[in-house]
Parts: structure tokens; sequence; C-alpha cells
């Protein structure tokens, strides 16, 4: 069984977390990746004496991350230096209106307290909660492969997703508890994270506010490239080999079972074959329409998570008022998320993030300098032009510069902006979207696309697509689970 070979299309978290621990299982592990470094959206951009990792800046649920790492005997600070940020993040509501969420959960509580008296008790319930759901969700419902819809809906399930607010919506659920905006607006981003909206996901997903509050948010040194780093590595380490700058173009199949792959250059036999790289677009691309899982009307149909602008800027000042990271909210929030999840158009009024990890991390900026990295979430699937590239990042940088109330323009020394077109170039994302395909209840565990093929054997699936779903931890989740199908067959 063990000695087979298993070739890994694509080498995103979900790739490398697969590469790694079937190699370790035994397999030999063949990872064909389209561009230069592993990664994927986690890509590492250095210029002119700056490092920006290009997407995923928050390293949340360190538990995923020790539970993946003892999987070899180690622990994530075996190969990586760990901090927890204090704060955590800071929040805009406006200029010179802004709260900082701490480490410190008193102090969190106190906060609460001044922004709606009573919340304070309000919240420690809120959180209890959050945490009760975090430990279901990890325990029956997360670390699971989900076949059949049997395995859903099985009565356990109903009761337990009933008591997890599973068929409630995150904001309805938290009007339940607070009435101030500010607060609300707190605890229902995290919801982005997962590339939902607090009006369309389910409730269960305030178990966020277990992550960021009760757990923490952490960052290792050098940045979320140097996690790429030390996992390309483990893989390595495991036997797996890596080739680069390969586009796979197709997947060969013979009487309904996977042969290998045609890439660019090469034809790779396979016994096993796993597609990381971008489902919607794999299963349209890579494969015959006889042998696609899902049609085009499929997914077309499915709610795709957002794109986004993003923006990498060193500049030869630090920035005073911002700390590592920094949400901005637009006071009129909601239309923000009609655009982005209902209209599908650019948003006129926009929250965004930014993350200055130059802040924690002197070695990403020149001296005395800072890491700028904006991201201003948006529709997938909008024409992507120079002219909207521009007029967002000129409309970004002049209210970053009254937030912060510091010439910024004039100390501007590198720029990138990234959007749609670049998505879908670089990692083939299906209608340029950043996160995959979103978290609604429609597309929740069974709903979502399957790890196993249905037409075709030995042939399976792994990342964002799948469940349980968006964000660095899930898809190494997805990976974990992928791993435990494949060595039951
Ligand atoms: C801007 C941004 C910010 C984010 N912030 C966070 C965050 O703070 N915290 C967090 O946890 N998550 C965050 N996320 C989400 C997280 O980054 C993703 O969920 C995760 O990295 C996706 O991993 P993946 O392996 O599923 O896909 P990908 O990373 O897309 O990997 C797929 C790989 O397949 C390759 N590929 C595609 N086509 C081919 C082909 N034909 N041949 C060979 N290879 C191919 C691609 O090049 C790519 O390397 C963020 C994402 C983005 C974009």
């Amino acid at each position: 069984m063990k000695d087979k070979n298993v070739i890994i299309i694509g080498s995103g978290f979900g790739g490398l977390a697969a590469a790694a621990l079937l190699a370790h299982d035994n397999y030999n592990v063949t990872v064909i990746e389209k561009n230069e470094q592993p990664g994927g959206r986690a890509s590492v951009w250095k210029k002119d004496g700056f490092t920006f990792d290009m997407g995923p800046s928050w390293y949340l649920m360190p538990d995923v991350f020790e539970k993946f790492f003892a999987e070899f005997g180690k622990k994530p600070q075996d190969y990586m230096d760990l901090i927890r940020l204090d704060p955590s993040y800071r929040v805009f509501f406006d200029k010179d209106d802004y709260v900082d969420i701490s480490a410190d959960m008193e102090k969190n509580l106190d906060l609460f307290e001044k922004l709606e008296p009573g919340a304070k008790n309000k919240m420690k319930e809120y959180l209890r909660m959050s945490k009760y759901e975090y430990d279901i969700a990890m325990k029956d419902f997360i670390y699971k492969e989900y076949k059949h819809i049997t395995d859903f809906l099985k009565p356990k399930l109903i009761v337990e997703g009933t008591k997890l607010h599973m068929f409630e919506k995150l904001d309805s659920f938290i009007q339940r508890f607070f009435k101030s905006e500010k607060i609300r607006k707190i605890l229902e981003y995290t919801i982005v994270f997962l590339g939902g909206s607090p009006y369309d996901s389910p409730a269960l997903y305030s178990l966020m506010s277990n992550v960021d509050f009760n757990m923490g948010v952490w960052y290792p040194m050098g940045g979320i490239g140097k996690l790429v780093e030390v996992m390309y590595k483990l893989g390595e380490k495991q036997g797996a080999k890596f080739i680069f700058n390969e586009p796979v173009e197709k997947i060969i199949i013979e009487n309904n079972n996977v042969v290998g792959v045609k890439t660019i250059k090469n034809e790779y036999n396979a016994d096993i074959i796993v597609v990381n790289a971008d489902y919607a677009w794999a299963d349209q691309n890579l494969l015959d329409e006889k042998h696609r899982s899902y049609s085009k009307k499929y997914w077309e149909k499915r709610k795709i998570a957002p794109s986004a602008y993003l923006l990498f800027l060193g500049f030869n000042k630090p920035i005073k008022k911002f700390i590592h990271h920094n949400l901005y909210f637009h006071n009129k929030w909601e239309n923000h998320f009609i655009d982005i999840f209902k209209e599908l158009r650019l948003p006129k009024e926009y929250s965004y993030y930014v993350s200055c990890i130059s802040k924690t991390d002197k070695n990403t900026a020149i001296k005395n300098g800072e890491n700028v990295f904006v991201l201003i979430p948006v529709a997938p699937g909008l024409i992507d032009s120079e002219e909207t590239r521009e007029e967002y990042f000129e409309r970004t940088i002049k209210h970053m510069e009254t937030l912060t109330g510091e010439n910024l323009r004039d100390h501007l020394i590198l720029k990138r902006i990234f959007a749609h077109n670049d998505f879908s170039n670089r990692y083939n994302a299906y209608k340029g979207t950043a996160l995959g395909l979103a978290h609604t209840l429609k597309q929740t565990a069974i709903f979502r696309p399957r790890h196993e093929s249905k037409k075709v054997k030995n042939l399976y699936f792994t990342g964002h697509y799948n469940h349980p779903g968006i964000g660095v931890p899930m898809v190494i989740i997805s990976s974990q689970i992928l791993k435990e199908i494949i060595t039951n067959k």
C-alpha cells in the first residue's frame, strides 16, 4: 500500500500539510507547483529591503498547529519563535476614535462595559458560549469527513447544531446580546476571516470570538512565510519532493482511474493524485467533462468568497498610530457586505485591514521604515482595471492619512497593488477569489465540495473549498481529514 506514488498539485498550506502527512506515512510524494515558491496564497514578496506576507497574516487557533506538528512528535515552537501579540489588534471607528483589544481579558471586559453599560457580564456569557461552541465543533464537527447527507443530519448533530446556533444568522444572534454597534462590529468582523458575512453566516461562527479573545492572536517571527518554510522543510524531511515553476495542465485518467499528470514540461505517473489547486478551476480545467465532480452550473451557483484589493506598501518612516494589526470599520459597514455578497459590485463605503508586521518584526522593513499591508475585501468576479486599482489606492492612502493624522504619501517608497487578475493569474483562482468558497449554512460540512472525486478513483482534493473551509488552520485540518481518507482505503 504505502509505496504508492502520490502527486500533489499545488503547494499551498493544503498541499504542504498533505505532503508532510502522506510522506510521513511512507507514500512517495511529489508536489508539483505552478509558481516559484511554496505557500500558495501565503506567498512572500521581497523587494528593496521589505518582506511582505502576500496573504495570511493572523496566526490564529494555535491548538490546530500544535495538533498538526504533534503528528510528527513536534511542537510549533520547535521551529518558530511564536509571540502572543498584545494588544491583539486595534479597531478604528474614525479618526481619534479607536479601541485596542488586549491579550488581557479583564481589560477587554472593562472596555466592553465602557462601550455599553452591562456588556461586561454579557460578554462573559457570550465568550462562555463561544468557547462551548468551539470545543464541541472541534470535537464533533470539524475534524470529520462528511460523505453522506446522513452523516450531517444525524439526530445528535441536529440537536447539537441547534445548541450551536447552526441554524441562526450571526448578526441576529449577536444582536440578542449587545446593542452597541461598536461591540457588534468587533464581534462580527471575524467572520470576514472565513470569507463570510454576518448577515448570511451561521451563528456557529461566533466561536471565532473564542479564537481571538480567549486563544489570542499570535505571530511567528519571520511572518507567515516562516510557517510556510517550516512546513515545506518538514515535508522534505519526511521524503516529499517538490517541483516548482511547473503548472499542471492535465490529469491523465484511464478507465476512471488516475494514472498521472501532464505539466507544461513533463509527464509524471501517479497512483494517487491530490489536487490542492483551486477546486473550481481544477475541476473545470484539468479534467474532461465526464470526469468532473461538479458541473459548470454548480460552480456558478456557489457563493464564492471575496476577492481583495491588496496594497503592499513600504514607508521610509514608522507610522505611529498603527500597531501590528489594525482594522478600520466604516460607519455604514452593512453597505460593504451588501456590495460584496449581494450586489457583487465595487464598494463605495468600505472597511479595511492594515497590517504592519514591522512593528513586531523589524527585519521585514528597512531601518526606521514600516511594512504596511492593506486588505480591502471586494466581491469576486469583478472587472479589474488599472484605473480602479489606482482609485482604491488613492482613496485608501488618503483615508489612512486622516486616520493616523500623518503625511504618508511623501514617505511611500514601495508600492504594489494585487487584485482579482493577480489572484487568477498567480493562483488560478476562480473568479479571482482570495479565499475560495464562502461559509454559508448551505456551504458547510457535507455541503462543501468533497475531498474524494465523485467520478474518478484515487483522485482527491484538499484546501479552502473543502470542509472545514477557509483559513490556514482549516486548510491544514482539511489535509488531516484527507490523509485519514486515503490511508483508510
Ligand atoms: C489576502 C489574504 C489574507 C488572508 N488572511 C488570513 C489570515 O490572516 N489567517 C488565516 O488563517 N488565513 C488567511 N487567509 C486564508 C488562507 O491564506 C487560505 O485559506 C489558505 O492559505 C489557502 O490554502 P490552500 O492550500 O487551500 O490554497 P492556495 O494557497 O491557493 O494553494 C493552492 C496552490 O495550488 C497552486 N496551483 C494552482 N494551479 C496549479 C496548477 N495548474 N499546477 C500546479 N499548481 C497549481 C497555486 O499556485 C497554489 O500554490 C488569507 C488569504 C488571503 C488571500
